[in-house]
């Protein structure tokens, strides 16, 4: 893929991206995050290429953390700042009414989901996915008069201090934290359907019961799917008892689509998938088209804060909702939530082909394009909660890891939706086995998570020229977040380096652990 021409003056020689990068160690925060993973300068990037000022390329799934919904620099996206630029326009304008901040508002309306978006207020917050989450709960607390919160277990929200209060991080006691339904690592132990139903359950018992220390709510927030929490789609059954008993209940319900939205899923919204309507949505990342944007939308009868309720100076970037416009437009024009559905579920398949070579890989789930394979310590005991690697006693999960498969990549077959709990997993899920009563419910647990085998995936992707992200409880799930305009090329060669490389981790992984010299990873 071509790479547009840079401007002169911001490309380093070669040999200087050395020193930018020990300038930036010796002078940046010790709490920077992905430089510390990706020691790279990126100096070009158009679609899904990076370039270094090294020279060499690398096909971004990381995407700005599932920003970029078209990959950096897209025509469109480039061709609506500069429309901006070029017409005089101010660029910055608080919340006042702008021609472009009308634009970007009546086509975010005509994606959203008919019930909301026909009693929709927006409200445009400080840009980043953080404030919009702050807006929603402040927003739900004045509604209600109330101020708990219900929040899932590995959620994750954001850095601002009520954002990480929600996040499955905190120790707030306002924020009971309820069981978000998962298979690997199900806290009941049986994943699938019955796990979900246990966590709806749970839920349901939380709110119902009088002595259960969990006052009425202001809202309950959640991830369709849980990204920083490990790629984790929530089934569709679960969020439609979600928005029942919340519904039931009159607690507003808010989904945080800051992650999810803009077609990641395969859906333009995930809510879309299970059908639900939140009464909150928050939204930011890809609906700024590479630009910081983020907002909250609701239903008009929480309409009730005062004015000056949820303010801030950078609520009114000019060329952040052009370029925002121009990617919602885009995606809805080239139906690229279908193709995230399509390319998503073949990329699964082949991530599934792929984990069936290798017992270190715990669990591969996603949906749309919204990817992770969790590594895990196949030989470490496979304790409660799966967490750590000491301790505990070995146990053999009661199924067989050995299931035939075919190691093509990518299929070109269509394949059945990630949802479909029909298709057979190359490592069979706890909802696989059968039912079983409270007493004889199988002791199995999954392995331990492995992050450092993770932590060796990600760089051997690297030097590959692959650049992924690390997610979940214990960094050890690689997450693939492409962009929506991936081809079914870079899908393949994407699935071909992480073969590669989870290959060449697992081997030197191995060699350190029997204590010979890792190899010099020639
Ligand atoms: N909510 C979700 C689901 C997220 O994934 C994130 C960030 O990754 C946030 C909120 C916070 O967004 P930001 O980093 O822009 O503050």
């Amino acid at each position: 893929m071509s790479v547009t021409e840079p401007a002169p003056a911001v490309v380093p020689a070669a040999h200087e991206a050395a020193g930018i990068l020990r300038r930036q160690s010796a002078r940046e925060s010790a709490a920077r995050t992905y430089a510390r993973a990706l020691p790279i300068v990126p100096v070009r990037a158009r679609g899904m290429t990076i370039e270094g000022a090294d020279g060499q390329r690398y096909l971004d799934c990381l995407s700005g953390a599932g920003t970029l919904a078209l990959g950096h620099n897209h025509p469109v996206v480039l061709e609506a700042i500069r429309t901006v630029l070029d017409s005089g326009a101010p660029l910055h304008v608080l919340d006042l009414a702008t021609p472009v901040k009308d634009a970007f508002t009546t086509e975010l309306f005509r994606t959203l989901p008919p019930a909301l978006a026909d009693r929709g207020r927006i409200q445009f917050c400080g840009p980043a996915g953080t404030d919009a989450v702050e807006a929603a709960l402040k927003l739900a607390r004045t509604a209600t008069g109330r101020e708990g919160l219900l929040a899932f277990t590995g959620a994750y929200h954001g850095m601002t201090a009520g954002a990480l209060e929600a996040s499955g991080g905190a120790r707030d006691v306002r924020v009971a934290r309820l069981p978000y339904p998962q298979d690997y690592r199900c806290p009941f132990g049986i994943g699938g359907a019955r796990g979900a139903e246990l966590a709806a359950r749970w839920t349901e018992n939380v709110l119902d019961d009088t002595k259960s220390g969990v006052p009425a709510p202001a809202a309950m927030i959640l991830e369709p799917v849980q990204g920083e929490g490990g790629v984790l789609p929530a089934p569709d059954a679960w969020l439609r008892r979600m928005r029942e008993i919340t519904a039931a209940r009159g607690i507003p319900l808010i989904a945080d689509e800051v992650q999810t939205g803009v077609g990641r899923t395969g859906a333009f919204w995930a809510v879309e998938h299970s059908g639900i309507v939140p009464d909150v949505l928050v939204l930011s990342k890809a609906i700024g088209g590479s630009l910081p944007l983020a907002v909250v939308v609701y239903r008009d009868d929480l309409d009730v804060w005062p004015p000056g309720a949820h303010a801030g100076t950078f609520r009114g970037n000019q060329l952040a909702m052009a370029a925002g416009a121009a990617t919602l437009a885009y995606v809805r024009e080239n139906r690229l939530a279908e193709r995230a559905a399509d390319l998503g579920s073949r990329m699964l398949a082949g991530l599934r082909s792929l984990a069936a070579d290798h017992d270190c890989v715990g669990e591969v789930r996603g949906l749309g394009l919204m990817l992770g394979v969790e590594l895990v310590d196949a030989e470490g005991s496979q304790l409660a909660g799966g967490g750590g690697k000491s301790g505990g006693v070995a146990q053999q999960l009661p199924y067989d890891h050995q299931v035939p498969h075919q190691r093509s990549p990518l299929p070109q077959q269509p394949h059945p939706q990630p949802h479909d709990q029909s298709h057979p997993h190359p490592h069979p899920h706890p909802h696989d086995r059968p039912d079983h009563s409270p007493h004889d419910l199988p002791d199995t647990r999954p392995h331990p998570a492995d992050p450092d085998l993770a932590a060796a995936v990600q760089r051997e992707c690297l030097r590959r020229g692959l650049i992924v992200e690390l997610g979940g409880r214990h960094s050890s799930v690689v997450r693939l977040l492409p962009p929506l305009t991936i081809t079914d090329e870079q899908a393949t060669a994407v699935l071909d380096r992480l073969a590669d490389a989870l290959t060449a981790a697992e081997r030197s992984h191995r060699r350190a652990a029997t204590g010979r010299p890792r190899p010099d990873h020639a």
